[in-house]
């Protein structure tokens, strides 16, 4: 019987992952991987088979039904088997469904963290979470339930934390952050979007709760989250804007890699 390993990816430059997730990439027999992690990174797992289980909008809890056997079946033929997911497993990344199934089926499993995404857009911004005096609590948190899921209380924790880190979120962000507003929240307060956080594709946009629900949908090109907190008031005022200037833009912006209109 062979040994599952969840491994975190990180938020995406392949530099950031832990020296333990590389070594164990670079060891794997079969590797099952999200559509979010790099080439570069994948490039690491060099005596591997490949297995994209990138899961499609709508056919979360079948492909996930499908990922949990497909695993078990590999540690039956595989003595080491990765399982490889976008920031860390344990953050929104179905890793605990995947640890009881291959509990329940008797194979031995370890999860190597990885960095995951707000605390790489943190990195990006310059701006600590928690800062001393302003943020005593971060809430993570994503409005996304999945199908069959029971409604979740995403808004009264986003309302109440001090620093709220929104995944899943970004396309909606407008939506977001109307309802933060109508729970009470200042439309004067601080938000970013960060997007491709660590990707040399990286983008970042800065607004307030307030104008940021009078925007129209952003135009994303790749995972974003969406931060909300006091703490974000020197990130906006370094960089006060929104909306996103198009990606094709982001060369002239030069090594900062920000994205900005009207910088
Ligand atoms: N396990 C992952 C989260 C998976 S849920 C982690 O720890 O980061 C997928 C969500 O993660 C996306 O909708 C987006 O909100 C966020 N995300 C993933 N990669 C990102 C990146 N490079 N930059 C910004 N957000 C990212």
């Amino acid at each position: 019987m062979g040994k599952v390993w969840l491994v975190g990816a990180g938020p995406g430059a392949a530099d950031l992952l832990t020296l333990r997730a590389a070594r164990v990439i670079a060891s794997a027999d079969i590797v099952f991987h999200d559509a979010l992690v790099q080439p570069d990174v994948l490039a690491l797992a060099s005596r591997a088979r490949l297995v994209d289980v990138g899961k499609r909008d709508g056919r979360h809890s079948t492909e996930q039904r499908f990922i949990n056997r497909a695993i078990v079946e590999a540690a039956r033929t595989h003595p080491v088997v990765v399982r490889l997911k976008g920031g860390d497993p344990m953050v929104y990344g179905r890793a605990q469904e995947e640890l009881d199934a291959l509990a329940a089926a008797g194979i031995a499993t370890e999860v190597v963290p990885g960095i995951t995404s707000a605390l790489a857009a943190s990195a990006s911004l310059g701006i600590s979470l928690t800062r001393r005096g302003a943020a005593r609590h971060v809430a993570f948190v994503t409005p996304r339930t999945g199908a069959g899921e029971a409604a979740s209380d995403w808004l009264a924790a986003a309302a109440s934390a001090d620093t709220v880190a929104l995944y899943m979120a970004s396309r909606q962000a407008p939506a977001i952050a109307a309802a933060l507003v109508g729970a009470g929240r200042s439309p004067a307060t601080p938000a970013c979007v960060v997007e491709n956080a660590s990707l040399a594709t990286e983008r970042i946009a800065t607004t307030t709760l307030g104008a940021l629900a009078g925007h129209s949908p952003l135009a994303l090109e790749g995972p974003a989250v969406l931060l909300v907190g006091e703490v974000f008031r020197e990130a906006r005022a370094a960089r006060p804007n929104l909306p996103w200037t198009p990606a094709a833009q982001s060369g002239s912006i030069g090594p900062e890699r920000r994205l900005l209109a009207g910088r």
